[in-house]
């Protein structure tokens, strides 16, 4: 910026588009080296003066370097007597100067940034592992009230009015167990169980969750190709973005009223630029829609819903992460997502992906309405008492002979006393004292033929323990349902004869 010119005219000098710098004052930048002229006129840089510019007389400019970066320049002009070499020394040395405090006050600024990154990093993790701390101790928490739930279902035959409600409350808790899923995903990364299997069922399946907690005030609306092809997805993680969009789309109806649609259907692959890349061209993807009547968004918004904490809502209804997690599992699933949002008029979400090519793979959930009985001895270890006494409790109603302990020690001990006693161990991972993973190696070395299942809160740990466990078949991943344990403890008991 030049203050040379005409009474409060600044002239600003901004470098050509090739990065040089034009006219006599750019010399020296070009250059690199310091120079003055008294005929400036003749100087071979000169090509005039910029609109409104004084003429110049003698022009004297540095450049302020600092270890050869360029951070400035000094460029001074109509002295009352000639520039002199001496004139060149002496503002050369306060270029020197001036780049000295440059790059300090540089330095001062880089750090504060530096710092506000590294603040803001530390105060996401923290809430993070303290988020995590609270999801893994309410997933405990779940153990018993899920499986005190089933048992008491049981006693009450479909039709009664008692047994109904219990089903609410199942839902609920389900709910629950599948947010908290989201919240241990999020502060841990996650375990991934991808089956190639069609995702209507898992849409139909969660649709009657949805139907049953959201307000009747919200219609939805489904519209499902069940031709469309298999993908190679993880249920959970399919039913946690649904249940992340819904939920959205029901905080976004003014006064709670709305319609949200679901759409499921095959299309060629999106030529879209958003798209660039990720899908080959010509190939088949599944589009999956998510659109609401709510309030919608502006531009400004939707250029940062995905990231995670970026919320709208009031701390008790928003945790900004549920988008981020939508976010990472499409694009783990090499996806992609579209948004189509304007204030008033609402918003549709387009998830693509990819069709898998092959067979579909069962998924292991046990469909069999009856739960799988049997009668044989089975060891329960779990350091909370209450989580202990609820598997104990549901192993005993489908005619097992249950003994728990509350620590490995106790376990390994009780063991070792009545060797060929148990058919089975089933331990928790996280126990004081003794891990889940070292309780299982040492009941392998004392007896290699009793399988072991190993139940987590954790579902990151699954693949360190996969790699070190020795003796372990199966693991589970907390709460368990009781009829998810049903069918895995009937299936390990009978692969072992
Ligand atoms: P949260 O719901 O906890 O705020 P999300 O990551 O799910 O976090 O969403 C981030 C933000 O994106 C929301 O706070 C909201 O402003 C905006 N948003 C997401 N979905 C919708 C929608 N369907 N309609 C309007 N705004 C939405
Ligand atoms: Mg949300």
């Amino acid at each position: 910026m030049c203050l040379l010119g005409e009474e409060s005219k600044k002239t600003v000098f901004a470098p050509l588009p090739d990065g040089t710098y034009p006219l006599l004052w750019g010399h020296a930048l070009n250059t690199g080296e310091p120079f003055f002229t008294n005929l400036p006129e003749d100087h071979l840089s000169f090509s005039g003066l910029p609109e409104g510019h004084i003429p110049i007389k003698c022009f004297l400019s540095v450049p302020v370097k600092y270890t050869d970066k360029l951070v400035g320049q000094i460029a001074l002009a109509n002295p009352e007597k000639n520039y002199s070499d001496h004139d060149l020394m002496v503002v050369s040395r306060l270029a020197a100067l001036y780049a000295l405090a440059i790059n300090r006050y540089r330095n001062i600024e880089e750090r504060q940034q530096l710092m506000n990154n590294l603040r803001q990093a530390q105060k996401m993790e923290a809430i993070g592992t303290l988020a995590g701390g609270i999801a893994h101790d309410f997933n405990n928490l779940l153990v018993p009230i899920l499986g005190y739930i089933e048992l008491t279902m049981m006693q009450f035959p479909a039709s009664d009015k008692n047994r109904k409600n219990l089903e609410k409350a199942y839902i609920a808790a389900t709910h629950s167990k599948e947010l908290v899923q989201q919240i241990l995903t999020f502060s841990r990364g996650e375990k991934q169980d991808r089956k190639r299997q069609q995702l209507q069922p898992i849409i139909s399946e969660t649709m009657k969750l949805l139907q049953a907690t959201l307000p009747s005030t919200i219609q939805i609306r489904q519209k499902i190709d069940e031709n469309c092809g298999l993908m190679s997805v993880d249920t959970t993680q399919v039913t946690q973005v649904l249940i992340n969009l819904f939920t959205n789309a029901y905080h976004a109806m003014e006064d709670g009223k709305g319609t949200i649609s679901i759409q499921l259907l095959e299309v060629d692959s999106p030529t879209d630029q958003d798209f660039g890349g990720t899908f080959p061209a010509g190939k088949r993807v599944a589009k999956l829609s998510v659109a609401d009547t709510g309030v919608g968004m502006t531009p400004k918004e939707v250029a940062r819903i995905f990231e995670p904490y970026f919320t709208t809502k009031e701390k008790t209804k928003g945790t900004g992460l549920g988008l981020a997690v939508v976010h990472g599992i499409i694009k783990s699933y090499g996806g992609a997502i579209q948004v189509d949002s304007k204030p008033g008029k609402g918003t549709t979400f387009h998830l693509y992906l990819p069709i898998a090519q092959g067979e579909e793979e069962p998924s292991e959930i046990v469909s069999d309405e009856t739960f799988c009985r049997g009668s044989e001895h089975i060891l329960v270890v779990d350091d909370e008492e209450i989580v202990a006494e609820i598997v104990q409790e549901i192993l005993k109603t489908l005619g097992y002979k249950v003994t728990s302990c509350n620590s490995g020690a106790a376990a390994l001990e009780l063991f070792e006393k009545q060797m060929g006693e148990f058919s089975l161990v089933i331990t928790d991972q996280t126990m004081p004292g003794m891990m889940g993973t070292e309780l299982s190696e040492r009941i392998h070395t004392l007896n290699p033929d009793t399988p072991i299942i190993i139940c987590s809160g954790y579902s990151g740990l699954e693949s360190e323990m996969r790699s070190n466990a020795t003796g372990v078949r199966r693991y589970l991943m907390k709460p368990v349902k009781m009829k998810e344990l049903a069918g895995v403890v009937r299936k390990i008991l009978d692969q072992k004869g």
